[in-house]
Order: structure tokens, then sequence, then C-alpha cells
């Protein structure tokens, strides 16, 4: 299975001008001859992500948006917010849904998740799906009761559009070619602090028997593991058969460390 190794700009950085300076020490590193095994995405903030793209065009590095509206899949009276439709006509091809940081701030709800993921799959973008339990509910062991919840909006979605009389081939053919879950525990983001690579593993074997459980033509679902991912401990997470490729954001400001995470995960992993 082919490594994924994605980097979440977040707010960053604060210009075009130092988004443009990151991006083009990406492609150089690229257009020397190191094309990464691994595929590349970069997920820009929503305002650089049409230029970004543009430039990323003839590229083997993917785009994705961070966000796109719960409320209509195209265009409406909804202030503040970017369709799927209008990110993937800027050049993205993912998006990036439920960080921790927007179920935070943004309160983001079940019913919220579902209908991005639904506007998504819509406008045929590939959804990161990112779940992962706080520090609270790690100590209390609430973890998989935690992640079952976030990962019914998946199920949700799959009895939603089998309702509308989607051709089963057709929902499970989405969820294969555009769904990846990030398991991102809230604790480990930003904060310096890992799960062991054993709790990694064990997580991941979680997250895809249960989304195996949804559906019985549900082929293996890819799992990424996110949170305080660097270039000193890329290469233990990428080791593991059960880690598909990494979600970073700290590391993925600085070309040099997105890149060494990148070839920690290159070799092709069985
Ligand atoms: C993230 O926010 O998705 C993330 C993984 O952040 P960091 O790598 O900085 O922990």
């Amino acid at each position: 299975m082919q490594a994924w190794v994605i980097g979440n700009w977040k707010q960053n950085p604060a210009t075009l001008s130092e988004a443009n300076t990151l991006l083009e020490a990406l492609v150089a590193a690229n257009d020397k001859g190191t094309q990464q095994q691994c595929q590349l995405m970069l997920a820009p903030s929503c305002i650089h992500l049409a230029a970004v793209s543009a430039r990323l065009q003839d590229t083997f590095i993917l785009t994705a948006a961070q966000d796109i509206s719960a409320h209509s899949d195209s265009s409406g009276a909804y202030t503040g917010d970017c369709s799927a439709r209008q990110v993937a006509d800027a050049g993205a091809t993912w998006t990036i849904l439920g960080h921790s940081e927007r179920r935070q701030y943004h309160q983001e709800s079940h019913e919220t998740l579902l209908n991005k993921m639904s506007n998504a799959f819509t406008q045929r973008l590939g959804v990161v799906f990112c779940i992962g339990e706080t520090q609270a509910q790690y100590d209390a062991k609430q973890t998989f009761a935690v992640l079952d919840e976030q990962l019914s909006v998946i199920k949700a979605l799959l009895t939603q559009r089998l309702e509308q009389s989607e051709p089963q081939s057709e929902c499970v053919n989405t969820l294969a070619e555009r769904l990846i879950i990030a398991y991102e525990p809230v604790w480990a983001i930003g904060t310096g602090k890992v799960p062991t690579v054993m709790e990694v593993e064990a997580t991941h074997q979680y997250i895809k028997e249960t989304v195996a459980s949804f559906h019985k033509a549900l082929p293996a679902i890819t799992v990424l593991y996110g949170g305080s991912v660097n270039a000193d401990n890329a290469s233990d997470f990428a080791a593991s058969s059960m880690i598909d490729g990494a979600l970073v954001g700290g590391a993925s400001l600085k070309a040099e460390s997105f890149l060494a995470i990148a070839n920690a995960f290159n070799p092709v992993k069985g």
C-alpha cells in the first residue's frame, strides 16, 4: 500500500509570499529527482489554496482544503464559508474534515460533519477525516468509545446514500477511493507528546476493523497517524505496517522537516 504524508499548514504562513517560499523549497526537492514514492499532499489556508494548487499542478503533490461548508456543496448565502465546489474549482482534490481544532473552536457536531462529508463526495473531493481522543478521554481509557462515536459519521453517510438509492457499489467505491482516516490524539497535537507505536497500531487496527464492519464490500481503509510527528520520530511510525502515513502540522511548515518525514515513509509499504 502506498503511504501518504500530508502537511496541514493550518493558519500558516501569514503571507502568500512566505507560503510561496515554503512551496518552492518543496517543489525544488521534488524536481531534483527525489520524487517521493509516498503520496504527498499539502493543505494550505483557504486564502492560499488557489495559488498553491496552481503551482503544484504539474507536480506529484496534491492539494487539500482544510475545511468546507456544511450548508451547501456549491453556493449560497453562507457568509464566511467556502463550498466543496469552490475549493475544487480552486484546484483542491481533497479536503481535511473534523480536525480537532475545528471540533474544539467551531463546535463541529456529528450532523455538521455528516453534511460536510456528503458535500465533499458530491463534488468528488477526497476526505481526510480526523478523529482522536482528548487527554482526559485517554486517561479514562475511553479512546475506542470516542472513536466509535466519531466514526459513526461514516456509517451514517453510507446509510444515507444507500437510502437515497445510490447503487451499493458506487457508495463503497466512493469510500474506498476517497476516504482516509487520520488518527490524531488531541493530546499529541502540537505538544511534542506522542503515543507509543504499539498504542497507535492497536488503535489503527481498531479503526480499520470498525470501518470494515460498516459494509462487507469495503476494502481496508487507509489510516494515518497525526500528532507531533517530526523528522526524528517519523521512521518509528513508518516502520509499522499498520500506519499508512502521517498528517503533519508544525513540522510541515519547514521544507527540511516535512521532506525528512516524507523520506521516512518513502519505501512502499507491503
Ligand atoms: C495536526 O494539527 O494535524 C497535527 C498533526 O499537528 P502537529 O503535527 O503540529 O502535532
